[in-house]
């Protein structure tokens, strides 16, 4: 991928994520587990608000879509129907020189460990192999012996628990089509080459939305979806010159896509724009899959025109982890502050986003100011996440909520026993103004919604 003007600030975040634990490597203590991330205590209300903003546009605000919590493991078959016992596979190439293992489709974006740094194959020492295909699914057992027991896979996407469930969701909801089902899970995939840190990792979660349309009117509904899941990514923030279409061309369609477009997001320096979400036109080939595999009739009747029929899906798809760094990424800058020697690092997360939405500081600990700080902090938090800080200057505090993404914070000082009233300070604009004690929480909480 081309580079692009925004930098590669991909060292800092993981740096500043482990330091104010946002994200850390799994199993550290032991060498840590290739590719695979835990999150600490900022970076699971971070991810948690993330799938919360999604939840609520896809199926709190809406009549037409419902949600699904399906279980990671399936009947075997599933993924016989689905294509991804025979078909879920990347082109795997090694180097019999250097031991290195790369994607063949993906070589442009590798590097190799031979010095200085190159794209694979383009030492005069590397020696690739010929492409293999290499599927993508974890296989574990079910059942206690594993050569009796039957092979089961750990789910490479949650789409498949959305199709499976088709008739139970529209019959128990008395849904009419067009209608949706939209699910959050985990989803495993045994990736060639992980890295990027949480871009592209074994284990992930997947938001995913499968809306069933009469054939006929699916492109339309494509063009609908398209459009909404763009609106979605700047609503939170993304900035709309980072954001991007790709359209499949056919070479690049699935085999069961009848159209589908890419979300790609200016990751900055050599990772450049990637995808951060997919939406496809699968027509009516899972349903149709499922219902040869399983033996059952999955067609929807439709009472007003007195006919059966297979719908059609429009499927969006979007990556919980991947997008967490898009908004990190995006939201990451070092800045001068005026009349300062020290710069400062802020994360310029939306406030919806942001793991802490207030800091409250006593301006001194004299006066009851830690007591009237304490208690205010408490009151917040019946509403939103708040922290209290009262070590170090006023400006070391601000740094430390700056970094996090902290949008406001609150001081009291020696006029607040007096006037009831605290100042708040905006992470962005560092203006500051002084609001009533008793309106704090509504003040910050109309901001968060804005
Ligand atoms: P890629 O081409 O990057 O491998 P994909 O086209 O296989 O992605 P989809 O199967 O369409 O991805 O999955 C939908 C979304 O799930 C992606 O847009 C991405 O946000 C997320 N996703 C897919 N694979 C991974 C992974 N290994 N790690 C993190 N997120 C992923």
């Amino acid at each position: 991928m081309a580079a692009t003007a925004y930098p590669d600030v991909m060292d800092k975040l993981v740096s500043l994520s482990k330091r104010r634990g946002f994200i850390f490597q799994s199993s550290e203590i032991y060498g840590g587990t290739g590719s695979v991330w835990d999150y600490g205590p900022l970076g699971v209300e971070l991810k948690k608000n993330l799938k919360e903003l999604w939840w609520a546009s896809m199926v709190r605000l809406r009549d037409d879509i419902e949600g699904l919590d399906a279980a990671i493991l399936m009947h075997p078959r599933t993924w016989e129907a689905s294509g991804h016992v025979a078909g879920f596979t990347d082109p795997l190439v090694d180097c019999k020189v250097c031991k290195g293992r790369f994607r063949a489709d993906k070589l442009e974006d590798a590097r190799c460990p031979q010095k200085p740094s190159r794209q694979p194959g383009q030492h005069d020492a590397c020696q690739l192999t010929e492409p293999r295909m290499f599927n993508l699914m974890f296989k574990t057992f079910m059942g206690p012996v594993e050569e009796s027991a039957s092979t089961v896979y750990l789910r490479p996407e949650t789409a498949q628990g959305i199709f499976v469930n088709f008739l139970n969701v529209q019959q128990s909801c008395r849904q009419k089509v067009p209608f949706g089902i939209a699910q959050i899970g985990k989803a495993f995939r045994n990736e060639i080459t992980p890295g990027n840190f949480i871009f592209r990792t074994r284990e992930f979660e997947q938001m995913e939305m499968q809306y069933f349309v009469e054939p006929g009117t699916d492109m339309e509904h494509f063009e609908q979806w398209k459009a909404d899941r763009m609106a979605w990514h700047k609503s939170l923030g993304l900035s709309a010159d980072r954001l991007q279409y790709h359209q499949h061309e056919a070479g690049e369609l699935a085999h069961y896509a009848r159209a589908a477009f890419d979300i790609n997001f200016d990751f900055g320096g050599t990772l450049g724009f990637q995808e951060i979400e997919g939406i496809h036109n699968r027509g009516d080939f899972d349903l149709s899959q499922h219902q040869q595999f399983s033996g059952k009739k999955l067609e929807y009747f439709d009472q007003q025109a007195n006919k059966r029929y297979l719908p059609y899906v429009i499927e969006t798809s979007v990556g919980a982890d991947r997008t967490t760094l898009a908004v990190l990424v995006n939201g990451y800058r070092e800045e001068d502050v005026a009349g300062e020697d020290e710069g400062r690092v802020v994360l310029g997360l939306h406030p919806a986003l942001a793991p802490i939405k207030a800091a409250v500081f006593p301006l001194t600990k004299k006066d009851g100011q830690p007591e009237m700080a304490t208690r205010l902090a408490g009151e917040l938090r019946r509403a939103f996440n708040a922290d209290y800080d009262a070590t170090g200057s006023i400006g070391k505090r601000y740094r430390r909520q700056d970094e996090i993404g902290t949008p406001f914070c609150v001081t009291i000082d020696s006029e607040s026993a007096a006037d009831q009233s605290v100042t708040i300070r905006e992470r962005d604009s560092l203006a500051q103004v002084r609001v009533a004690m008793d309106q704090v929480r509504s003040w910050v909480q109309d901001r968060i919604t804005a």
